[in-house]
């Protein structure tokens, strides 16, 4: 008897804390503004210099760029990017290395799917992957968060 009002008083302890679990997925958990999560990619500010591809420990980016089509412009404009999931660790180096921020992270980890084949993630999937930036790539020109 006293060893079942003293596990119902931890019970009704317990009962009164403040929940440390979530309903996920029905409730969204939202992760620190540092977390390493899915890579945003934008194409505008790319200048396919290779240096997210070489620095990768996984060689899980490829990309493709050609000379700009403008003969009055330099450099060159990217035509594809691609990062596979499958082996991607989300270290953060190619955001780390990026030198115009093309390639940022956001708070993003949800990749759960049936296929293999849908953890190739391509430019346009990437460039759409734009909520959640974190906050210190996410200023504008003049420091103001967008
Ligand atoms: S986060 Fe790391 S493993 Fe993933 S693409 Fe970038 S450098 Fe490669
Ligand atoms: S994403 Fe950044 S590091 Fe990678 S090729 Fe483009 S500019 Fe260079």
């Amino acid at each position: 008897m006293k060893g079942l009002l003293k596990g119902m008083g931890v019970t009704l302890k317990t009962m009164t804390k403040k929940k440390v679990t979530h309903k996920y997925p029905d409730e969204p958990i939202r992760m620190p503004d540092r977390f390493r999560g899915i890579q945003h990619f934008d194409p505008e500010k790319c200048i396919v210099c290779n240096q997210c591809v070489r620095v990768c420990p996984t060689d899980c980016i490829s990309l493709t760029g050609r000379k700009h089509p403008d003969p009055g412009k330099r450099g060159k404009i990217i035509d594809t990017y691609d990062i596979n999931f499958e082996i991607c660790i989300l270290c953060d180096l190619c955001t780390e290395v990026c030198p115009t921020e093309a390639v940022v992270m956001t708070r993003n980890f949800e990749l759960a799917t049936y296929t293999r084949d849908d953890l190739y993630k391509n430019l346009e999937w990437l460039h759409e992957n734009d909520s959640g930036i974190r906050s210190e790539n996410n200023l504008n020109a003049r420091g103001v968060k967008k």
